[in-house]
């Protein structure tokens, strides 16, 4: 067997061995849910009774079909504060590739039912000073480790999972917007209710979709907990048409876009990668590689909507190109 076949295959393998790996945790997992979710909506009444408190301290009965009626793959926010046994996620973005497609933030703005001007993800245009070149940076939040937002959080809404994930569970928040001023990364927004027609009220909350969403609470990027439990990638993983966003398993040491599956150590060794301003001490879960040889010319991400282009102004390679009126 020659280099490259013997490659194949352990990239074959390693991509198996991520599905398995996931779905493994993701079974066990969702054992609780499923025996939820044997109370279907078209169910007639079992005529089976089970008493239960309400939270103003009332005894009340209901019917055992009208419990429990958490879509498969979505858990209470209870069980949303245990994260996936032995998994430690992490994100691995890769700038050379970024050619601000935006699918991305389209993507989880509809998973997410988010108006057009709420993103949990955002695709800053960096240039530190006119000597150097310019690039794209989808900005997510971070899931830190040390992470300030659940630190000054008073109530215990924002948490942290030994998944590493962070949530918000929008049910114990109070709108105080403290965490929202300890994230050194602008990560959260602040949901001042939607504009547009939100279609989903029926549907049970759960921390891990953050749909329905209540106004006056705190949202941001949650790395898609309810896909990952049926083992598939974050949404904007999976609609990046470029392959930039890589995500997996650190414990396994295993990250893949959709297309290739590759040791996240090596991955993040060989291409210098690095995490955003480390120095803070935050230690985040998502991972840069440097924008070196980028595969895409930075002018094609301004083939967007002019309001998004007006957000890049203050970047002085942006201003050029608009006082010569190439943009
Ligand atoms: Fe919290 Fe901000 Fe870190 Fe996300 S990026 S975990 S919101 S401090």
């Amino acid at each position: 067997m020659n280099n490259n076949n013997s490659e194949k295959d352990s990239t074959n393998n390693r991509r198996k061995f991520l599905k398995l790996g996931l779905m493994s945790s993701v079974t066990a997992l969702a054992g609780t849910t499923l025996i939820k979710n044997i109370a279907s909506e078209e169910e007639k009444p079992s005529g089976e009774k089970i008493r239960l408190l309400t939270p103003d301290g009332k005894m009340v009965e209901v019917d055992a079909t009208n419990i429990n009626k958490y879509p498969e793959a979505l858990v209470t926010p209870a069980e949303s504060r245990i994260g996936i046994p032995n998994r430690k996620f992490v994100m691995v973005i890769d700038l050379a590739k970024c050619k601000n497609a935006r699918k991305c933030v389209e993507s989880c703005q509809k998973a997410h039912q988010l108006d057009h001007n709420q993103e949990f993800l955002k695709i800053q245009l960096i240039q530190d000073n006119e000597n150097v070149a310019p690039h794209w940076m989808p900005k997510p939040c971070f899931h830190c480790d040390e992470p300030p937002c659940v630190t000054v959080c008073p109530t215990g809404a924002t948490f942290k999972r030994d998944d590493g994930i962070v949530l918000i569970d929008n049910q114990r928040c109070i709108g105080c917007k403290f965490c929202i001023t300890s994230c050194p990364y602008s990560a959260r927004i602040f949901n001042w209710g939607h504009k547009d027609k939100f279609d989903n009220k029926d549907i049970p909350y759960s921390p891990e979709t953050q749909v329905p969403a209540a106004e006056g609470t705190v949202m941001k990027c949650d790395f898609c907990p309810d896909l990952l439990r049926q083992g598939k990638l974050p949404h904007c993983a999976q609609a990046c048409p470029m392959g930039v966003i890589y995500f997996g398993d650190k414990n396994e040491d295993i990250v893949t876009n959709g297309e290739e599956t590759v040791s996240f150590s090596e991955l993040i060794n060989n291409r210098g990668g690095y995490r955003h301003l480390e120095h803070l001490g935050t230690k985040p879960n998502v991972y840069y590689l440097p924008a070196v040889n980028r595969q895409v010319p930075l002018e094609d991400g301004f083939n967007v909507d002019e309001d998004i282009i007006d957000r890049y102004l203050n970047v002085p390679y942006v201003k050029n190109l608009k006082e010569q009126g190439k943009i």
